[in-house]
């Protein structure tokens, strides 16, 4: 079997829906699955309308007419949205009586984007002549944890899929991005969570790959509205595109990769606006030809700085540090230590000040905005002599100044952190240096 999962543009109007067809069309033999997004731009609109609905506005209409206008140029009946707009309707009701929008009930919100647009695919499939059937993951038995908003699957969740999805008759045309917890409230996994409910979905039938129908040509080499030469790559292992996943946030969503690692299927990231050019295909292993894959970012992070001379030969300190970060639920990102410091960064104020707060009893705290993570990525850079020189002398050229640097020890990846105002220059710089097609490819060591 075959995972197709289609992303929002994919999915966007009706034309690229009949791409969707076609490539759905020529999977049949392979017993596909298909996995899709809201329509583009959906999950957005709903996010506003429950903000709207908080303060007392609710207005359906242009979520309607989004819907209807994809409904009419495809064909398919009006009736697929009807009672699902009724349940939004009061939903949204709901919020602007009780005054309150709780993570719970943002998730029950958002999830109406791949509620609709999966029975409109479904409907779709039908016409052109492919048994389909529209399903919520959650009645296949996605279930999660209660992490509102980045919930994950629990691990019984994959052999109920795996009995479900099988005895479904006609090509499955299962929602993305949504599951429900025990109490059977409707979660979400997160933005572009469809990407990880595809390998979740591939992982509990055993599919021989997954694939990741998006509008770039695959995993590139850097951001290409950075870098517009930019150019895809052919292969990957997991480990390169999972930090690539994390720290490049744009193509697929962070977790994808962990339910693919576990069953070992790949995962191969395709184009729909071009179905013709190969994509990029995630494995396990890879052959080394370059040691620098890629080039990845993440922007919008907080430094914190955290100094004490209690520190110094005290052990017990640092497990007070993550306690009380985790007490506060804030996710680390980067870690650099001295003798009398740690530096770590966040990518989230919230809960922030409090955490700052109980910090500040046992250390000086200072927290600094503005920062970004740059990572070079690739499996040669542990076999290579050359690349932190590479990186240091790109980024000395432009006088950009390095505040943390980690390698962690798998090696997969070299991060360094800089202000947010040099994220272009830098990615540039180290793009430049490591893929100028002018420059000598530099060699793994055996
Ligand atoms: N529709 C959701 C989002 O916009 C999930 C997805 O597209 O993967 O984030
Ligand atoms: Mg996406």
């Amino acid at each position: 079997m075959l995972v197709l999962k289609f992303g929002g543009t994919s999915v966007g109007d009706a034309e690229r829906i009949r791409t969707v067809a076609d490539l759905v069309r020529q999977a049949l033999p392979k017993r596909p699955v298909v996995v899709a997004s809201a329509h583009k731009g959906v999950t957005d609109m709903l996010f506003r309308m429950g903000q709207e609905a908080l303060h007392g506005k609710i207005n359906l209409e242009p979520l309607r007419e989004r819907h209807l206008k994809i409904i009419r140029d495809l064909g398919v009946p009006e009736t697929v949205m009807e009672n699902l707009l009724d349940e939004l309707a009061n939903l949204l009701q709901g919020i602007s009586m009780v005054k309150e929008l709780t993570p719970r009930t943002k998730d029950y919100v958002a999830s109406f984007g791949e509620r609709l647009s999966v029975r409109t695919i479904a409907a779709y499939l039908a016409q052109a002549g492919i048994p389909a059937k529209a399903v919520d993951a959650f009645d296949l038995g996605l279930i999660t944890d209660s992490n509102f908003g980045a919930a994950n699957p629990l691990p019984e969740a994959d052999q109920i899929m795996h009995w479900n999805i099988r005895r479904i008759e006609g090509v499955p045309v299962i929602t993305g991005y949504v599951g429900k917890d025990k109490n059977g409230d409707i979660t979400t996994l997160g933005r572009n969570g469809s990407d990880y409910s595809a390998t979740i979905i591939g992982a509990a039938i055993g599919a021989e790959e997954v694939q990741i129908w998006t509008d770039v040509d695959g995993v590139m080499t850097t951001d290409p509205d950075i870098v517009p030469h930019a150019r895809p790559l052919d292969q990957m292992s997991f480990a390169e595109a999972g930090e690539l996943a994390y720290y490049g946030g744009r193509v697929l969503h962070p977790s994808t990769l962990i339910p693919a690692i576990r069953k070992d299927i790949p995962v191969r990231v395709l184009n729909t606006f071009k179905p013709e050019s190969k994509g990029t295909v995630i494995l396990r292993q890879t052959p080394i030809k370059q040691v620098v894959k890629s080039i990845g970012y993440k922007d919008d992070l907080f430094l914190i700085t955290i100094v004490s001379t209690r520190m110094l030969m005290h052990y017990g300190f640092m497990a007070k540090i993550f306690e009380i970060f985790g007490r506060h639920r804030i996710v680390i990102d980067m870690i650099a230590t001295s003798e009398v410091s740690v530096s770590l960064t966040t990518d989230s104020d919230v809960n922030l000040d409090q955490a700052v707060k109980e910090l500040s009893q046992i250390a000086e705290v200072t927290v600094e905005p503005g920062k970004a993570i740059i990572c070079v990525v690739g499996e040669g850079i542990k076999r290579s002599l050359e690349v932190p020189s590479l990186v240091f002398g790109a980024l000395r050229e432009r006088n950009i100044k390095v505040q943390m640097i980690s390698q962690g020890s798998t090696q997969v990846n070299l991060a360094l952190l800089v202000d947010s105002a040099n994220v272009v220059d830098a990615v540039q710089a180290l793009h430049d240096s490591f893929f100028d097609v002018q420059k000598p490819v530099i060699p793994a060591l055996p």
